[in-house]
């Protein structure tokens, strides 16, 4: 056995972790630049929150509550600006993948002068600033993981960095600010967090430890799936998904994504797809394609959602969200290359090549599955 295992994030889960831990944010600092979207910070309540505590302890704040979703280079860099004019000595992330991908990418540009462009490097002369990170969606875990994730026009798609230190140094996870969230976003989400430990586990950089979370965080989500469909989502449920979220978030800092995230990507860029339900889009045939290679891994995958086949798997996917997407033979060329240099994303089970892609982008969209 060979593996090492590291969360560089001290995690306080459960209700009123903000509240309840309040003393933690004087630690960090005087100044402080919060870092959201233009509605999750104030739905989810935790901006107020966050406020509320920075006035209580005389810690001078500022908001950036412009982080686009599925940020790009542009948007980091005017986030970065507001730090650097605050003199800020720690961020805090409120929001969902994107402010908290965002706030990874602020904390570097303002101790830093290079462009956002420099970030991919992945190596900085200056430590990031300390980053807090209150998710407000229950999928991406970036709270427990080191990833950013951004857009990049010039290549047409999204792309990661991250290093030890962009890990948040802390992460207050609190169910009851994802209850806001509208239900496709709800679902979407799960999705995301779901696909994380599948695509872990069928890693090649997959652990024995990433491997116990991941199995965990199936067999939790399995009992969601039923709510997710009816949408019919209680405070258990989302205590449940934020949980199997972090989860997810911990097996990818080891073993990173594969080839759902990387052909995702291109969903999300070229045709505006949540990136949740573009990776959901992907999973059965990425089942079927990796099987002959995993079959007793992809079984226990099943049993651990107590579904039977890879089939049924599909049809319970697309209950969740139905496909209503259809691909030309050109695109589905530019999303494949596009996916074959995002290398990061190619260590899956199954040695990857481009026919291999292709053939699993026209099996889900080529003539397109209409099912309205
Ligand atoms: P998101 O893009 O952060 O948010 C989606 C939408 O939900 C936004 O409109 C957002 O509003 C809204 N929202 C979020 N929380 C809400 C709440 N509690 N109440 C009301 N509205 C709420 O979605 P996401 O799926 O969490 O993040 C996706 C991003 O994360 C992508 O860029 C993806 O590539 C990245 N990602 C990162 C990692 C990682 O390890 N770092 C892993 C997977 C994916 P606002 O616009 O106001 O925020
Ligand atoms: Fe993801």
């Amino acid at each position: 056995m060979d593996f090492k295992f590291k969360i560089g994030t001290k995690v306080y889960f459960g209700k009123n972790a903000v509240l309840d831990n309040r003393e933690i944010f004087k630690t960090y600092g005087n100044k402080a630049l919060i870092v959201t979207g233009s509605k999750s910070g104030k739905m989810s309540g935790a901006l107020k929150h966050v406020t509320n505590i920075f006035e209580e302890f005389g810690i001078q704040f500022d908001i950036f509550d412009r982080v686009e979703n599925n940020p790009t280079l542009n948007n980091v860099k005017e986030g970065s600006e507001a730090a650097i004019k605050l003199n800020a000595d720690f961020i805090v992330g409120i929001g969902g993948g994107s402010p908290l991908d965002a706030s990874k990418a602020i904390a570097v540009l303002a101790q830093n002068e290079i462009e956002p462009i420099n970030l991919f490097e992945n190596t900085f002369s200056n430590k990031p600033l300390p980053i807090i990170a209150i998710p407000t969606t229950a999928g991406t875990g970036s709270e427990v993981t080191p990833y950013s994730i951004l857009t990049r026009d010039d290549i047409r798609t999204k792309m990661s960095f991250g290093n030890e230190d962009t890990f948040p140094v802390i992460a207050f996870a609190d169910p009851s600010y994802t209850e806001s969230m509208n239900l496709e976003t709800t679902v979407d989400t799960a999705l995301d967090a779901f696909s994380h430990a599948m695509e872990g586990y069928l890693s090649k950089r997959s652990t024995p430890v990433s491997d116990i979370l991941a199995i965990e965080a199936i067999r939790i989500f399995g009992n969601c799936i039923n709510s997710l469909i009816s949408r019919n989502i209680s405070y258990d449920i989302r205590e449940k998904l934020l949980y199997v979220s972090m989860l997810g978030g911990m097996v990818i800092s080891h073993t990173g994504t594969t080839i759902i995230h990387g052909l995702g990507y291109s969903l999300t860029y070229f045709k505006k797809i949540p990136h949740g339900r573009a990776n959901a889009l992907i999973m059965e045939e990425y089942l079927k394609y990796n099987y002959e290679v995993a079959e007793e891994k992809i079984n226990n995958i099943l049993s651990a959602i107590s579904i039977s086949s890879i089939i049924e798997f599909g049809e319970i996917i697309n209950r969740l969200v139905p496909n209503k997407v259809v691909l030309s033979d050109e695109e589905i060329e530019i999303y494949t290359s596009i996916t074959m240099k995002q290398k990061s994303t190619l260590y899956n089970v199954r040695q990857v090549e481009k026919n291999h892609l292709s053939n699993i982008l026209k099996k889900c969209f080529l003539g397109g599955i209409q099912n309205d």
